[in-house]
């Protein structure tokens, strides 16, 4: 069998090898068990089911909620010559009779439909003549009310599951299961019961210990800015995920601001200019994308550096999707959430507005039917603010998530005319309080569920162990433990903003040189270095760096011999930071004990007068240069430079690129942008 399984993967799939976990699951299913399979969205799941479905005579049945994805799964399908089709809504009915003939002669391997298929009865006739192999759940989370996604409709597929002729395995897949939803599943679809034998449960694939998994804490807009430059500055390519729009364009102003080119994407969008983004970022025209939560599905850029979250998002599950799109490639790649309590109120916001309160339910459904009475021909159209105002209720989210809500459990039909922008609706002539009280206790059960999730994403914030070990138990993966190299828990972020350790002269000599390594990305050698940081590299492309010229004192051997000191204590691997590199860059880690120039001790430089001279007027100067500065660049002033640190800088009188680093409030952000400025201001009062 070994061959023949791998003959199989290749033949039909055209691939050399199985993914971590995929064998042991056909096999269970061509032994004849029922399996349960959660892995990360990406990591092939749909070969799970796929290749067995080859394998076995009959036809596999896929459910599947995401119809707008149905097409797409097919013509990959018939692009492998495997017959395959779909049957949802979009069909006319013509097309969805003469699919369902062909399905009866058995003409497909997989056919992929909607779970409300199941209550089509030419559907289910259909199926009562067709031999059929598996029953393969997509998805398998919308089953459970503790899901983010419950879809009431996926109950029904126990009753589905109940009249299976006997020797029809069942498969159910899902990238998000934690124990209550991975418990509902297999009640629900009846894995492992009435004679079936033991399903096997597979949970794997969550690991991702290319990633960094950080959270800083911070209490303003301007701290999480200075944070998000820092990380844009190193890292260069990645997404910033926002909780709202507004936010996303706020987010990206303020990156303009700073000379950040980033793109903004949000749900709200058409599909015309979601694609359009989605293109750019793609096509590397901008590498930065500031997004809502609905940026990513069929973003594949395997090398996404970074993701940030400015605000908390509402799960670990929708957390760790997020994040797991950075570093597809394998290489390092940086995430941090930018954790602020007060933003924990919008995602409780959100809950709310989603999952209203009984009494609302029925006072919009009210509202609803009313309007329907008094409008011609018993139609209604209100845009959501509308509705919200008829109906007493603040929220237009409330007021859409609800009006799907009866839609789909047939309170109203909505239609959307030619040149309207919002949706008529019409309600049947009998009220049906039943279906209300169902939607009540289900909105009831699903705000809890919700706020439990947001509980565990606070604990995770408030974690006390290692962050990929959290997640990993979180999602029930018991992969084996191994030594954390990249969480801020097992390895602590230094204050925020990074403060300086015991040798600050060094270490911003250090950083400096990673920093410069760093945006060389993988070109050059350590002469080439040295050239840049003492400023006398020749070529346009190395004089435009941030890291030009920053370090002029040291003789160009001893910054090639601390390159080679770094590599030696594992920062540099050749032209690459290693991880610990970018601990020690993104101030993380504590001095390293290397070697340090010799011959540029801060002793041997002269000592200047400093404080003897009144610092006002240079106070007063640097004041009015910021001023200007905030002005010209759109910022308030203190995003230029905190009046602490103007104060800082006045009482020191920083001589040297150097001196200035060492103040507190001089990022790397900053000094790449004003020393120049800075110090020449400076100068004219020493
Ligand atoms: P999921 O359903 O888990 O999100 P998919 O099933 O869509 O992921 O698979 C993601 C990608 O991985 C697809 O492009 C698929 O063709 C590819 N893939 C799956 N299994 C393998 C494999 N064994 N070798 C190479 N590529 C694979």
């Amino acid at each position: 069998m070994e061959g023949t399984l791998q003959d199989a993967l290749r033949r039909h799939f055209g691939f050399g090898a199985f993914r971590p976990g995929q064998e042991r699951v056909v096999r269970a299913v061509l032994e004849g068990r029922d399996a349960l399979v959660v892995m990360p969205t990406g990591s092939g799941k749909s070969l799970c089911f796929q290749l067995p479905a080859l394998l076995m005579p009959g036809t596999t049945l896929v459910v599947s909620p995401l119809i707008a994805l149905m097409k797409d799964q097919v013509d990959a399908l018939a692009a492998r010559r495997i017959p395959a089709t779909f049957l949802n809504s979009s069909l006319t009915a013509d097309e969805s009779a003469r699919r369902l003939a062909q399905l009866r002669m058995g003409h497909y391997k997989l056919v992929y439909v909607a779970p409300e298929r199941f209550r089509n009865p030419r559907f289910l006739e259909a199926l009562r003549e067709t031999p059929l192999a598996m029953l393969a759940v997509d998805e398998a989370h919308c089953i459970s009310s503790w899901g983010h996604d419950f879809r009431p409709d996926y109950l029904h597929l126990g009753e589905v599951v109940a009249a299976l002729p006997p020797g029809v395995r069942l498969l159910a897949v899902t990238a998000t299961a934690t124990d209550a939803v991975r418990e509902d599943i297999v009640r629900h679809l009846r894995l492992g019961q009435g004679g079936r034998a033991e399903p096997e449960v597979l949970v794997t694939g969550f690991e991702r210990p290319n990633l960094s998994l950080n959270v800083t804490r911070v209490r303003t807009h301007g701290e999480k800015l200075e944070r998000l430059l820092q990380i844009i500055e190193f890292f260069r390519t990645g997404v910033v995920y926002c909780a709202t729009r507004r936010m996303v364009e706020r987010v990206q102003e303020l990156l303009a601001a700073h000379g950040v080119r980033a793109l903004a994407y949000n749900g709200a969008m058409d599909d015309a200019e979601r694609t359009r983004v989605q293109d750019a970022f793609m096509r590397r025209e901008a590498p930065v994308v500031v997004a809502t939560n609905a940026f990513g599905m069929g973003v594949d850029r395997p090398d996404i550096r970074f993701v940030v979250h400015w605000d908390v998002p509402g799960s670990l599950e929708a957390y760790y999707q997020e994040v797991g799109r950075a570093g597809r490639d394998g290489a390092y790649a940086w995430c941090e959430l930018l954790f602020n309590y007060a933003d924990v109120r919008t995602q409780e916001f959100f809950i709310e507005s989603a999952n209203p309160p009984a009494e609302h339910v029925y006072e919009l459904y009210a509202a609803i039917r009313n309007a329907c009475a008094q409008g011609e021909n018993g139609e209604a159209t209100l845009p959501p603010e509308g509705w919200a105002e008829r109906a007493g209720l603040k929220s237009p989210l409330t007021v859409r998530a609800l009006i799907a809500l009866f839609e789909r459990n047939g309170l109203l039909t909505r239609v959307r005319r030619v040149g309207s922008p919002h949706s008529t609706i019409t309600v049947p002539k009998e009220g049906d309080l039943p279906a209300l009280e169902r939607i009540c206790s289900a909105l009831a059960r699903k705000e809890a569920a919700e706020r439990d999730r947001l509980r565990d994403l606070l604990d995770y914030v408030d974690a006390r162990g290692c962050r990929h070990r959290f997640l990993l138990a979180y999602f029930g993966d018991h992969a084996p433990a191994r030594a954390c190299t990249k969480c801020d828990v097992c390895h602590p972020l230094a204050a925020f903003p990074p403060r300086l350790p015991a040798d600050p002269e060094r270490l911003v000599r250090l950083r400096k040189i990673l920093s410069c390594v760093a945006r060389l990305h993988g070109r050059g050698d350590y002469a080439l270095v040295a050239a840049i940081l003492r400023g006398e590299a020749e070529a346009p492309q190395w004089r435009a760096l941030s890291t030009f010229g920053i370090l002029p004192e040291p003789p160009a051997e001893a910054i090639a011999r601390a390159c080679e000191a770094l590599e030696m204590d594992g920062y540099l691997s050749g032209m690459a930071l290693t991880p610990a590199g970018y601990d020690l860059v993104l101030g993380r880690a504590p001095v390293p004990p290397i070697a340090t120039f010799a011959g540029a001790a801060p002793a041997d430089k002269p000592k200047r007068a400093a404080a003897a001279r009144p610092a006002t007027g240079l106070a007063t100067a640097l004041r009015t240069w910021v001023r200007q500065e905030a002005e010209r660049r759109g910022l308030p002033a203190y995003m230029v430079l905190h009046s602490r640190t103007v104060a800082a800088i006045a009482r020191k009188r920083p001589g040297t690129f150097e001196e200035l680093a060492l103040i507190q409030g001089m990022g790397e952000v900053k000094l790449a942008k004003y020393a120049e400025a800075i110090l020449e201001i400076v100068s004219r009062y020493a």
